[in-house]
């Protein structure tokens, strides 16, 4: 049986999220009796965003999760391999704009800057038989999922499972895309991923969640809480429970692959009491599509929903400064520049949504079809 605990932390004032993350991270016993070794706090750091925007796991977090696992006498290490190129220089850019680089500082934690990539036979593995993996990731004792609670264009939601992701270097993810392009079988890679790295602890920052277009470009919701637990997809479960997210791909395959048992009284809450939390359910990704409705309409109704009405990127012509980061980042490369403005052929797209999740310029919106607003709502 699970244990996952959520406690109300209002915003990020500097000592209260320090003393709320130790505070949850302290009621698992089981965390003060590891042996002394080395940790990799993986923390979600999508790309280069200032921590106000939302987008990446806040530094103060990162900072409480860091000194609980020192003052336990831990070796700790901060990583993530960001969307796009991997390399020491976008590293330190990622780093300094995040503010990670300050809780380096402030901590004395190493920072990861070694991109060497090794490949190894996952374990416990569904779909995947090789797994490309930063090498320095995989060099350590114990692994911190310490992610950000937010919904996500291709998989509705990221969280514990998802932020797993980050351990594959780079724009080699784009080839788990593009090998993996519909969101159940996406899902099942990051699973694989996740039982691979095998996370001896997970926390979310639910303090300001994202909701809408997330990961990048969706809207800040004050949700004012952290979120944590031993099991990550108890902790996923519970954290689109509270957000009101249903139909998760990373959750429902959880549950029919046994990792997750919802069962009453399967997990332990503590913490705030969730079932008196008046939480308006989160806006979902305007990219929500006919997945939602696996299952429950004819198969024919479904392919031809898929065809006609699945969302696709848009470019808005009047923000797009032709930097060319989708143009790198699109798995099946569907996207090219004219006249220094990012066009797609969205006949070949997979709809995976790395480009409107990676534009620094918020220049790639969705593009929905009258009848998907019909189905799914403004
Ligand atoms: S759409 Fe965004 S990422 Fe692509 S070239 Fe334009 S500004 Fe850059
Ligand atoms: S155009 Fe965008 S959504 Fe389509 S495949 Fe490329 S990155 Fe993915």
């Amino acid at each position: 049986m699970g244990k996952v605990c959520v406690l109300e932390c209002r915003d990020y004032n500097y000592d209260d999220v320090i003393n709320i993350v130790h505070g949850l991270l302290d009621s698992f016993e089981e965390l003060k009796e590891l042996n002394q070794g080395k940790v990799l706090i993986k923390t979600n750091l999508l790309k280069k965003n200032k921590p106000e925007d939302g987008v990446t796991t806040h530094p103060y977090v990162v900072e409480g999760v860091v000194r609980f696992f020192q003052n336990l006498g831990h070796d700790v290490m901060i990583g993530d391999s960001p969307g796009g190129p991997f390399n020491p220089i976008i590293l330190k850019g990622v780093y300094e704009a995040c503010g990670i680089l300050d809780v380096a500082k402030r901590t004395n934690a190493k920072l990861n800057y070694d991109t060497e990539v090794i490949e190894v036979k996952p374990k416990n593995s569904m779909l995947i038989n090789n797994l490309k993996l930063v090498k320095a990731f995989t060099e350590v004792d114990y692994v911190v999922s310490c992610g950000k609670l937010k919904t996500h264009t291709m998989m509705t939601y990221t969280g514990a499972v998802k932020n797993l992701f980050g351990m594959i270097p780079g724009v080699t993810k784009a080839d788990y895309h593009l090998k993996m392009n519909d969101p159940t079988h996406f899902a099942n890679m990051l699973i694989d991923v996740c039982e691979h790295v095998n996370p001896i602890f997970s926390i979310l920052d639910g303090i300001e969640a994202m909701e809408g277009d997330g990961p990048s470009s969706g809207d800040i919701r004050n949700l004012g809480l952290l979120l944590g637990g031993t099991n990550p997809h108890e902790l996923d479960y519970i954290a689109t429970y509270i957000a009101g997210l249903d139909n998760v791909p990373t959750v429902i395959e959880a549950k029919r692959r046994g990792l997750l048992k919802t069962e009453d009284n399967s997990i332990t809450l503590s913490g705030v009491d969730i079932s008196n939390l008046e939480i308006r359910p989160f806006k979902l990704p305007g990219s929500t599509h006919v997945n939602f409705v696996s299952g429950r309409i004819p198969k024919f109704v479904e392919s031809f929903l898929l065809e006609e009405i699945r969302p696709y990127p848009l470019v808005k012509l009047d923000m797009c400064i032709g930097c060319g980061v989708c143009v790198k980042n699109c798995p099946p490369k569907v996207i090219r520049l004219e006249y220094k403005k990012a066009v797609i052929d969205t006949s070949g797209c997979i709809r995976c949504f790395c480009c409107h999740e990676l534009c620094p310029e918020k220049a790639i919106g969705i593009k929905r079809h009258p009848l998907h607003k019909l189905v799914f709502g403004k």
